[in-house]
């Protein structure tokens, strides 16, 4: 009896421990599991990526570092607004985009209208202001303009309600061409979650990246392989412009790619489609060298951050 009753507690004492042990690890697993699924859940959904707005180049850098695969499908759409690198849609096309505006090409006009290329421009205001008729034949033939801030600073250096004047102002300003801008670019690609909410504040429905660059006759993608269906590609307005939009017109038509309007993917219209018929008269062979590299705003004329609230000046 006396040997009996210690053992008897032992056995209840050991019985004890191993609930309260097989209860820790249950427990264990399930906080394990809810930390990995919150974690992937974050990093999964967030659009804008948050980063010191320190450097050029970081367009590319930002997604190619961190979320290439979060890119796709194209759109991502949660955070404080939607973001768009590539857009792929049902038909094999392209979209030609072309920044800041500082060097109109009298050429280029030209070009729209032989070939009715659906092109969107992302306009720096202060540039625009300078040749206001250009950019009034550019919408005439077709041409498209988009937002891409007053004087072209580092968004992210700024306030929040000085990118709302850098990015509302413009907005205004081109209500002249047409509907008002509801497309962003920010420049040099620079943008965080306050651009984004900056952005949503003065009617911006879609920050636009790229993911294609044609720059110095060479085109650039961030997979490093050819120009794929759904690319949006970005140029520069400057001089020589219509050398290196010939040269990604010839590419655009070996690949057996349409441009297409990329206003109208972004609102789920029916798209008008460029399909590039008769040959592109490229003064040189076209380089197709693909290169895995950045590929971000990087020519921007107007790099100071100021205060746009009060001052103006480049
Ligand atoms: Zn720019």
């Amino acid at each position: 009896m006396i040997d009996v009753k210690p053992s008897f507690q032992k056995f209840v004492s050991v019985k004890l421990s191993l609930k309260y042990f097989l209860l820790g690890i249950i427990l264990l697993v399930i906080v394990v599991g809810l930390s990995v699924k919150i974690l992937y859940f974050t990093h999964s959904t967030s659009a804008v990526p948050n980063k010191p707005g320190s450097s050029t180049n970081m367009a590319l850098n930002n997604k190619g570092s961190e979320s290439v695969d979060q890119l796709s499908p194209s759109i991502t759409s949660t955070g404080p607004i939607k973001v768009v690198y590539e857009l792929p849609v049902n038909q094999p096309v392209v979209y030609i985009t072309i920044d800041d505006g500082w060097y109109p090409n009298q050429e280029v006009l030209k070009l729209m209208q032989q070939y009715h290329l659906p092109i969107t421009t992302y306009l720096v205001e202060q540039a625009a202001q300078k040749h206001p008729d250009y950019w009034h034949e550019f919408v005439n033939d077709g041409g498209r303009i988009e937002d891409h801030t007053f004087n072209h600073p580092f968004l992210t250096h700024l306030s929040l309600a000085d990118q709302i004047n850098q990015i509302s102002q413009p907005i205004d300003y081109f209500r002249q061409y047409g509907p008002p801008p509801d497309e962003l670019r920010p420049p040099y690609g620079d943008f965080n979650s306050v651009v984004g909410q900056a952005a949503k504040d003065s009617m911006i429905k879609y920050i636009v990246m790229w993911d294609a660059e044609i720059k110095n006759s060479k085109l650039s993608t961030r997979s490093g392989l050819g120009l794929k269906s759904g690319d949006i590609i970005l140029l520069h307005w400057e001089p020589g412009l219509d050398q290196e939009l010939l040269k990604l017109l010839s590419i655009i038509q070996k690949q057996n790619l349409g441009i297409a309007d990329l206003s109208q993917a972004l609102n789920g219209e029916p798209l008008t489609i460029c399909w590039l018929k008769t040959p592109i008269p490229v003064s040189e062979p076209t380089s197709t060298i693909t290169t895995k590299t950045r590929v971000a705003g990087t020519s921007g004329k107007t790099v100071t951050s100021v205060d746009t609230g009060t001052s103006r000046s480049k």
